[in-house]
């Protein structure tokens, strides 16, 4: 196959992907133009793609002072969120499948959850929550593996007008009672036992240990997915699946405000605390469903996967909001990627015909590190179009995933958002934007993004230009408030920057004017007067053949102010050594320069991560500062022993 990577390493998408697009590049010009000349008229029109009990006439209301921030879409609108992912499709689309769920267990068979089941299941269990005393506004935390209760227990909240909070499986349970008793929920909906790579996750036995720590008001819904054996405290756990099949097929759903909360959710940690982001109905719905067209370019009859879990913002979007709101077939994976094999998600994409696919550059770096063989030897000719979130994706993972898995045939979409963001801000249209590896390239409709000078906060308006990348405006998907602290809200966002939203990452704009993240802010390192991206260095690093992941802090530096400090896992047959310590720099130099060459490097077994694969580089620059007292908030990590054997051998290398 001949892969499409012109030297200038601009990739553009084929005549005929363009030919079918629904948005072509004339057409994205135009509605972007619109969509901040007119924000009111445009996203008007836009919010026709949902059917609403009384239609929005005023459409924004924004204040963005500080001490005063407040925002709102279509306030005066009335709209039921589940009865626009389910019943409004009843209709014309009952039998086709809504959810396809891919259990943990490639020997088990796939189900295909259709329209009229997924309607069945949604009233069934928002019936079974109003017997539960729910009321509009009660809080209800979702702990449930990759499954379609998940999917349907949001779903129900939203049919009754409740405020979901999905809190990850893989979380412990301190986690999860800390987002039980932040949100103050009246329900926690959970499983007995969770299989996933072929393991059990003891759900039920996490929750009797988190609501340990919560009000013996707290009432447990268990889903009985495996069977396991789990203790039960009566007149507390409740079974949910003898429950729902009691419980009547229809409850009529709750007419609600635009403006009122559909769901919490809390951020991953990467960089502090989480914060409980609050995301509401019309606005957030609108801007899902039509970021799910326009960015996978969507058409009907697709197959659509994205691999990420329900527990991120990702899988409320891109998998639940905005597919249903569109009426699409959308694939649930309760596994992993490795398991029982690292070809596992190629022959669920073969299984399937997947159309569209995404996921993270994280899962990316460890299938390709694991060889072709596994992706080579499946069949991936219904992909169309592929994408990633959730960090930088570095260029050589990049051209893996378009040469290996898209076979030079499919675009690319880089997506750039944030929880707090509701959807995608930054990402190339497919049908009209060449691509480049390692770039979220252009703002989506009515995202007005602004590179700000770090230290004066001054806008920089010449290109190329490196800075802060903020934005300027309102878009219909940006979260709301912090739940119980909109002063953090405000503090957090709307402070440093006046008049900005302050999304906390760095970024380059090239000559083009197209974007490139660089890494969280506080990720910046100034060496001698440099500033530097740490992914740029990582990117240099995992491009290194032995090197199978890197991350870099800053630590200070006697003679340049801040030195490079990195983190290298190699790959599995590959012996640490201080030659290979010299490759390396030789090698970082070479790519990058010799103002990027790495001062320290730590051989590293496992980087600390936060469950959703990020790299938590606030506790790698604490342990490259030495200072292992204060390492912050740790509740998110994947694996906490990892940290123990890096500061074991931190010390060591002293
Ligand atoms: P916390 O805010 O608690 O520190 P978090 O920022 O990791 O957690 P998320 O909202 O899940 O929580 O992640 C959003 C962040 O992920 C972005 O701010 C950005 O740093 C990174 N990110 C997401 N997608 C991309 C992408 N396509 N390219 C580069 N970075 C990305
Ligand atoms: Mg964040």
């Amino acid at each position: 196959m001949n892969v499409a990577m012109p030297a200038s390493g601009v990739v553009p998408p084929s005549e005929e992907f363009v030919a079918q697009a629904n948005v072509d590049l004339a057409t994205y010009n135009a509605m972007y133009e619109r969509s901040v000349t007119d924000p009111e008229g445009f996203w008007a029109e836009q919010a026709e793609r949902l059917d609403w009990i009384t239609r929005p006439t005023t459409i924004k209301n924004t204040c963005f002072d500080f001490g005063r921030v407040s925002i709102k879409w279509f306030e005066d609108g009335f709209l039921n969120v589940a009865v626009n992912c389910v019943d409004r499709h009843l209709a014309t689309r009952g039998d086709q499948t809504a959810i396809l769920f891919e259990p943990d267990d490639p020997e088990a068979p796939a189900r295909h959850i259709t329209y009229n089941e997924l309607s069945d299941k949604v009233n069934r269990m928002a019936n079974v929550l109003l017997s539960q005393g729910v009321m509009r506004g009660d809080r209800v935390v979702i702990y449930l593996p990759m499954i379609p209760e998940a999917a349907y227990a949001m779903l129900a909240c939203a049919r009754i007008g409740a405020i979901h909070s999905v809190v990850f499986a893989g979380f412990s349970p301190d986690a999860l009672a800390n987002r039980i008793n932040d949100c103050g929920a009246k329900i926690v909906i959970t499983a007995d036992t969770a299989p996933r790579g072929g393991r059990r996750t003891a759900l039920k036995s996490n929750t009797d240990a988190a609501l340990l720590h919560c009000s013996d008001k707290v009432r447990c819904l268990v889903v009985k997915h495996t069977g396991d054996q789990t203790s039960w405290v009566d007149g507390r756990d409740v079974d949910l699946n003898y429950l729902m099949s009691h419980a009547a097929p229809d409850c009529p759903p709750r007419p609600m405000n635009a403006e009122d909360p559909l769901f919490i959710l809390y951020t991953s940690g990467s960089t502090g605390k989480p914060k409980g982001v609050v995301h509401t109905s019309g606005g957030y719905l609108t801007y899902a469903a039509l970021t799910h067209e326009v960015v996978f370019d969507y058409h009907e009859g697709d197959v659509y996967w994205c691999t990420a879990d329900v527990g991120w913002v990702t899988g409320h979007t891109y998998i639940v909001y905005g597919p249903l709101a569109n009426g699409a077939t959308t694939v649930m994976f309760e596994g992993v990627p490795t398991y029982p094999d690292a070809s596992r998600f190629w022959q669920v994409v073969e299984k399937h015909k997947v159309n569209q696919f995404y996921t993270a550059p994280t899962a990316l770096r460890a299938l390709m590190g694991q060889g072709d063989e596994f992706v080579e030897k499946c069949d991936l000719s219904s992909l169309r179009l592929l994408g990633t979130v959730g960090e930088p994706i570095n260029p050589e993972a990049w051209n893996w995933y378009n040469e290996k898995v898209g076979q030079g045939r499919c675009p690319i979409v880089d997506t750039w958002w944030q929880t707090e963001t509701g959807g995608h801000l930054l990402t190339p249209i497919p049908g009209a934007h060449a691509t480049k590896p390692g770039s979220a390239m252009k703002p989506f409709f009515g995202v007005q993004t602004v590179v700000l000078d770090a230290t004066t906060g001054e806008e920089i308006t010449e290109r190329p230009a490196e800075g802060v990348l903020a934005l300027k405006d309102s878009w219909p998907g940006q979260m709301r408030t912090v739940w119980g602290d909109h002063e953090r809200f405000e503090a957090t966002y709307f402070q440093q920057y006046k008049g900005h939203y302050f999304s906390g990452d760095g970024c380059r704009a090239d000559a083009d004017g197209d974007l490139w993240i660089t890494g969280r802010v506080d990720d910046v390192i100034n060496v001698s007067g440099h500033r530097m991206g740490t992914a740029e260095v990582e990117s240099a690093l995992v491009a290194h053949h032995k090197v199978a992941e890197a991350a870099v802090v800053g630590y200070p530096h006697a003679v340049k102010g801040q030195g490079i400090y990195c983190y290298v896992t190699l790959m599995n047959d590959v012996e640490p050594s201080d030659e290979l310590v010299k490759e390396l720099r030789a090698w970082v130099r070479n790519e990058i320069g010799p103002i990027a060459s790495p001062d320290l490097v730590q051989w590293a077994p496992g980087l600390p991560k936060t469950r959703s694969g990020k790299i938590m580089r606030r506790i790698l620059r604490k342990i490259a500062e030495n200072d292992y007292g204060a390492l912050g908030d740790t509740s998110t990590l994947a694996d906490p022993s990892v940290v123990d054997d890096l500061i074991e051998n931190r010390k060591n290398r002293d």
